[in-house]
């Protein structure tokens, strides 16, 4: 998806995620926040995820899908006293392996004349389905991973 690109200029907009910025995170395991190197230990590296409250991230049997990059000790911090969906509900994880899954996005239905906006989708790589996707984020799949114990919200 095409957005403005101007680093260090405007105001954080929660929950408008910038498209670029996000893949560049996620591909390159970097702090969801800061773009810094996120907090790893022998455990794994660090991931904090919003979850349906009291319940843990969602696993279809093969890990969880998010479009979350990890994060940092510091920006966990950050987050967790200033996100509103945090509130209800999060998980911290330690992930030991990720990989690239597919893409969230916004599907059309080609017309003859135009494209109309159909639904929101998320669609594995090497999925048909992809042709008539805009890409908005990024998705990984977190397959090996356990909750972060030594990680303390403050
Ligand atoms: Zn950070």
């Amino acid at each position: 998806m095409r957005q403005v690109h101007a680093p260090d200029q405007g105001v954080p907009q929660y929950g408008k995620i910038h498209s670029a910025r996000q893949r560049h995170a996620v591909l390159h395991l970097l702090c969801q926040i800061c773009a810094q190197e996120p907090d790893e230990n022998p455990d794994g590296v660090l991931w904090l995820l919003p979850t349906l409250p009291g319940r843990p991230p969602e696993d279809d049997g093969d890990g969880i899908i998010t479009t979350y990059p990890p994060i940092c000790q510091p920006c966990s911090r950050l987050a967790l006293r200033q996100c509103p969906p945090l509130r209800r509900g999060y998980a911290l994880l330690r992930v030991r392996d990720v990989q690239v899954h597919g893409i969230h996005g916004a599907a059309f239905t080609l017309t003859a004349s135009r494209a109309v906006l159909h639904e929101a989708v998320e669609h594995a790589y090497g999925d048909p389905a992809l042709a008539k996707v805009v890409a908005v984020q990024q998705l990984l799949r977190l397959t090996d991973y356990q909750a972060a114990g030594d990680t303390e919200p403050q």
